[in-house]
């Protein structure tokens, strides 16, 4: 089997993955906070850590893999933008996340295996914060119950930032309650036009923090192979994620691995709600079919920043259709496992999709020249970056363009004034079809099209 390195943010460099049980291996990232459509920027973990996780299941099987993806739906964001709009939590969580689940599906991202909702944890979250109290690592205070950062000597091991650098760079919030800046919160009291619990702190709601701590610890154990985020999450997220772990369990080390993808950016800047620079996912689609945003997001190795641009988008679909013109000729009755080592040798070494693409490319120029086994590689391994497995690539429109119904309907009259021998008729019809971009490809077994 194909070893799998990846880079660890934890020892900031690449290692050999090597799973703690290969008959359960599991996987985290951190979900969306859904207090709106998700963007561009926030699509680029959700394809990255989806081809990591197929590449997984063919790694060690399907049924080895559990890969954990979850839900924030209590944050102060959702609770500001429902009163925006004057309607209830409820209704904007569940109309952010059916779209949420709409935008994954249009980019071929596969569910997770489980989609945990954080209001659905709340009493995994008190019952680790009692924990962390007990141990001396959290305390009270007015309602608020606060993770002392002082107590963890290994404090800032993920983001490699001492205690005075965060206070410095991170806007840390300031409060009387605290007993050090670098605190974070577990649990806060809410009031009556906030959603709470009942806690042994009083009426309150968790910290983001200590959602995905209760999370990971329920489905994938207190330690487990990989946490996926993006780069933005390693600090304060993921490192406080680390802290509450690791003193609740005694341990030493949360995940294993550590992956973080590289921001989106546009123009350089990068991609986000606060800049205002960000393009929805439904937006995108609006103009793009969901594979050509997913090759964009897949093109460039999944560490480095990606620039979103219309160029990157056309450049996409010019490649899915050269690979799609390259598998016409595969033979769907080949079994799927052939070898395709070639093409995972560079995925396995951390996620180097460009050196895929470059090796994807040369199979094609192969199939091009009547090599079916060529064409069925890419096919195959396509199947773990989620992509070249529409057999109506270029027969649907991306636009109002002409229907496919129309297109044949066009074909058979062609074809009968071919057999007519009426050939101005004929050729009026390929013309009238190529003015909308239709090319026609005749051969033996009949006419073909392509949009083109
Ligand atoms: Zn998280």
């Amino acid at each position: 089997m194909t070893e799998l390195h990846l880079h660890n943010t934890l020892s900031r460099k690449k290692q050999l993955f090597s799973p703690i049980n290969p008959e359960q291996i599991g996987v985290y990232a951190c979900g969306p906070t859904v207090y709106d459509k998700i963007h561009v920027g926030n699509a680029r973990p959700l394809v990255v850590f989806d081809v990591l996780v197929r590449l997984l299941r063919r790694l060690y099987g399907a049924q080895n893999v559990c890969y954990v993806r979850n839900i924030t739906d209590v944050d102060d964001k959702i609770n500001q933008r429902a009163s925006e709009r004057n309607i209830s939590i409820a209704d904007l969580c569940t109309e952010t996340i059916d779209t949420f689940h709409q935008d994954a599906d249009a980019l071929g991202v596969l569910p997770p295996d489980i989609e945990p909702r954080a209001t659905h944890h709340i009493d995994e979250m008190i019952e680790m914060i009692s924990t962390l109290i007990d141990k001396g690592f959290a305390y009270d205070a007015e309602g608020h119950v606060l993770f002392a950062v002082e107590k963890m000597a290994s404090y800032g091991g993920l983001s490699g930032r001492s205690v005075d650098e965060m206070i410095a760079g991170a806007r840390v919030e300031i409060a009387p309650f605290k007993q050090h800046p670098a605190d974070f919160v577990l649990w806060k009291p809410s009031d009556e036009t906030t959603p709470g619990w009942q806690s042994p702190w009083g009426y309150g709601r968790p910290g983001w923090h200590i959602e995905c701590s209760a999370m990971s610890g329920k489905y994938l154990g207190a330690q487990f192979d990989i946490h996926a985020g993006g780069l933005d999450l390693i600090f304060p997220h993921h490192e406080n994620e680390i802290a509450q772990s690791c003193c609740a369990h005694n341990l030493d080390r949360m995940a294993n691995i550590w992956v973080h993808n590289g921001y989106v950016t546009v123009e350089g800047e990068k991609m986000s709600k606060s800049l205002g620079n960000f393009t929805t996912v439904a937006d995108a689609l609006a103009l793009h079919r969901g594979e050509t945003i997913r090759y964009c997001l897949l093109a460039t190795h999944y560490r480095a920043p990606l620039d979103f641009s219309q160029n990157q988008l056309a450049e996409a679909k010019a490649n899915l259709d050269k690979f799609y013109r390259a598998t016409g000729i595969a033979d769907k009755t080949m079994p799927a496992d052939i070898d395709i080592s070639e093409l995972l040798a560079p995925l396995c070494d951390d996620l180097n999709l460009p050196g895929c693409f470059a090796a994807l490319h040369k199979l094609a120029a192969q199939a091009n020249k009547g090599d079916v086994m060529a064409a069925n590689k890419i096919v195959s391994f396509g199947d773990i970056l989620g992509l070249f497995q529409d057999s109506g690539w270029f027969t649907q429109a991306d636009d109002d363009g002409i229907s496919a119904e129309a297109i044949e309907a066009l074909i058979r009259q062609r074809n009968q004034a071919r057999a007519d021998k009426d050939f101005a008729t004929a050729d009026n019809i390929r013309d009238q079809l190529a003015a909308q971009n239709i090319r026609l490809l005749d051969s033996a077994e009949g006419t073909k099209w392509e949009r083109g």
